[in-house]
């Protein structure tokens, strides 16, 4: 259904108000950002949906200001960008008295020394792993059997055996864990690459001669990790999550700034097979 506007075409009847183009986004978008919420801030369904909601109106306010900032070409990166909005608007609420699961949370520094070495697939699934991730959610979102997704586990054992345990989607330390995924985007450098060649990378779509510098690169980067495996975050829950189902995105449509003088009929087909 919604799916009949693509991504191209809703970012744009978005930002015109439209409530046929938010029906789509809130739709589409809303289970994306639930879910990364669940894993990544341990809060009431209300209370999370109370923060999309107040996420929603900072993307409308002063005419779509906000919004018209995010990429508007491919939906991947739009996605990470939104995580990133998320996150960045998530901080600051978690509390890090919270965040104890036994074993005290990690740092950027004991990450970095941690991976050092480490063949890049061992890099991503390790931290993933230390975001929170359950075995079999790693297996899927990096595509890999559970005998590599152990192998890859190996050096987690000495320091952070309390997390290997753990078979749900849940960031044992949400509020140390998203301060590492600012501090890591912050620290991004002139020759990080794009978040566009990095999914080319992952599409495959590079040569040899292009990739091998940019491997080379992440294999000491932890801006690039962080934001690596953001895209494989995104679109696993972009896959995995159903669509939003209508009163709640009624319920959402109803507290946007939606332009009541373009607010659209339902195009003719759709009027005469609804
Ligand atoms: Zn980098």
């Amino acid at each position: 259904m919604s799916k009949l506007l693509t991504f191209q075409r809703i970012l744009p009847a978005c930002e015109e108000g439209r409530a046929g183009a938010w029906h789509a986004f809130l739709s589409q978008y809303s289970p994306v950002a639930f879910e990364l919420l669940n894993v990544y801030a341990p809060w009431t369904s209300e209370r999370r949906g109370a923060f999309w909601r107040d996420a929603l109106l900072a993307l409308s306010g002063e005419d779509f200001k906000r919004l018209r900032a995010f990429p508007h070409q491919a939906e991947r990166e739009f996605l990470v960008e939104l995580r990133t909005f998320l996150f960045e608007r998530a901080q600051p609420l978690l509390d890090p008295s919270k965040d104890s699961i036994g074993t005290s949370a990690p740092t950027a520094e004991k990450i970095a020394a941690l991976l050092e070495g480490a063949p890049l697939l061992h890099q991503e699934i390790m931290f993933l792993k230390l975001a929170g991730y359950s075995d079999a959610t790693l297996e899927q979102l990096l595509r890999i059997s559970p005998s590599v997704g152990k192998a890859g586990l190996e050096r987690l054992r000495a320091d952070y055996a309390a997390v290997l345990e753990r078979a749900e989607d849940q960031c044992p330390w949400p509020a140390a864990w998203l301060a590492i995924t600012h501090a890591a985007r912050e620290a991004r450098k002139p020759d990080c690459p794009a978040l566009r060649q990095l999914i080319r990378v992952l599409d495959g779509q590079i040569s040899w001669y292009e990739k091998e510098p940019i491997e080379q690169h992440r294999a000491h980067c932890l801006s690039c990790l962080e934001h690596w495996t953001a895209v494989l975050e995104v679109v696993g829950w972009a896959k995995r999550a159903q669509p939003l189902r209508d009163p709640q995105v009624d319920a959402l449509l109803s507290a946007l700034p939606l332009n009541e003088a373009v607010k659209e009929k339902k195009p003719f087909f759709k009027r005469l097979f609804a």
